[in-house]
């Protein structure tokens, strides 16, 4: 059935294989393949779908631009849609929050936001240096790959990649060690080789790093240290931005205000591809056509992303959201606790990690799930996580049935396991005894 994909498609591919299942469509926390068999989504698209899939308000307005004749495609001219988006994120998302930012719509993709985020935070100091965190990850191409953790990616790159510096995140080194007086310190002291990096660049929430969360008043400490340094703060919102923390931007619990902000993922609500970087004015310094491309603030992209606003007119998503994470969190620690399994279990919003202290366990239960129609994946450096990325519109009742199904899976997995031990256990003894007897 798979034979088209795996003899043509390049060996590149990935998710296809933990999840082998031909899809043709999907509506808000469902997908549905081929053979008619629904799976619920536990991944919403990486923090793609963070509205559900095809959410019938976006999809009307993308029907009707499309019907319309609405120009699709316009490089970055002038155009009605891009106009209203921009006035719709001005009055729901900026003004209300007190943020003054410049748009610039890069390429379509993350890392094409974390690029340009880069480029300009050097253009503007005149400094080379990038200093990232251990386990981050910030994208593929080769700006946003040399302040991404994962040595497997990076080896990929197949050249040095330079002028960045990696430190501890928050809680890398245990719970105790203060990973960013050490950093302030190598800041202070001329002596520390150190050189003056350009810019900081940080997700509050590291998703596919194994959702580690970075403390509050961590996120509060690096915005004072890099302020009191001249060093740009570019926080990378492209996953856990959009709500998924539960408010719009997940740095607004700490109240900070970082210097460039890159989103993309769920900005435009519909999976089209869509992605922005935002600018203090004072640090909007590009010449015009210096970073460009040609698929800058494509229009669909525009249309659905000013609707996906609405969700932000009223409070009522974000409290949906703090209400499910609760149930998440209260739920997975009662798992872990009943089925005796060592692991702890972080996140924030509607993104929940159970790093189980057996690496292997996330991804035995991600492929039982799998098995059982939940899609769900694994994450960190040994995919020893299991990441929870429920779309933030899915229904109790669906929230529910994921959680009955991880439950049930690792229950499996756990007894298997056990029994697997047990059996090995008996087969060695039962080798031994014949060896002694001989
Ligand atoms: N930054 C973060 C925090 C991400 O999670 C990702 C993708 O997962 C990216 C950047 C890269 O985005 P893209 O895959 O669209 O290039």
């Amino acid at each position: 059935m798979n034979n088209i994909f795996e003899q043509h498609e390049s060996e590149v591919r990935g998710y296809c294989r933990n999840f082998p299942a031909v899809f043709v469509s999907a509506k808000g926390a469902w997908m549905t393949d081929e053979n008619g068999e629904r799976y619920l989504d536990f991944f919403a698209g990486a923090g793609v779908m963070n509205y559900g899939h095809n959410p019938d308000k976006l999809k009307e307005a993308l029907l009707d631009y499309i019907t319309r004749d609405g120009i699709t495609h316009s490089l970055d001219m002038y155009t009605q849609a891009k106009r209203d988006f921009i006035q719709r994120f001005e009055q729901v998302i900026l003004r209300p929050r007190g943020l003054s930012y410049k748009l610039q719509f890069p390429g379509p993709t993350g890392t094409n936001a974390v690029e340009a985020a880069l480029k300009l935070a050097r253009k503007v100091t005149g400094r080379e240096q990038v200093v990232g965190f251990t386990n981050a990850f910030h994208g593929m191409t080769l700006g946003a790959l040399a302040v991404t953790g994962n040595g497997f990616k990076r080896a990929g790159a197949g050249v040095p990649l330079q002028n960045t510096t990696s430190i501890p995140f928050c809680g890398f080194m245990g719970d105790d060690p203060d990973t960013l007086g050490f950093f302030e310190a190598m800041l202070q002291d001329n002596g520390s080789g150190l050189e003056k990096p350009a810019a900081v660049i940080v997700e509050t929430v590291q998703a596919e790093g194994g959702v580690n969360v970075a403390a509050i008043d961590w996120l509060q400490r690096l915005r004072d240290i890099t302020a009191a340094h001249g060093i740009l703060l570019i926080v990378d919102d492209i996953q856990v931005g959009c709500g998924r923390t539960g408010k719009f931007f997940s740095f607004e619990e700490a109240g900070i205000v970082p210097d460039i902000v890159t989103l993309s993922k769920s900005l435009s609500g519909y999976g089209i591809p869509m992605a922005l970087v935002l600018i203090k004015p004072e640090h909007d310094q590009w010449a015009p056509g210096e970073h460009n491309g040609t698929f800058r603030g494509h229009n669909p992209g525009f249309v659905t992303a000013t609707k996906a606003l609405d969700y932000w007119e009223n409070d009522w998503l974000e409290k949906a959201v703090a209400h499910k994470s609760k149930i998440v969190h209260d739920r997975l620690q009662a798992m872990v606790k009943r089925l005796d399994v060592t692991a702890s279990i972080r996140g924030r919003g509607l993104i929940w990690g159970v790093a189980f202290d057996d690496p292997t366990l996330a991804s035995q239960v991600s492929q039982a799930c799998f098995k059982d129609k939940l899609i769900i994946e694994t994450a960190g450096m040994e995919d020893q996580v299991l990441k929870l990325l429920p779309s933030l519109t899915i229904s109790d009742e669906g929230l529910t049935l994921g959680l009955d199904t991880i439950e049930k899976c690792l229950a499996m997995v756990l007894h298997r396991n056990a029994r697997h031990t047990t059996e090995t256990a008996e087969m060695a003894e039962t080798v031994e005894d014949a060896l002694i007897s001989a």
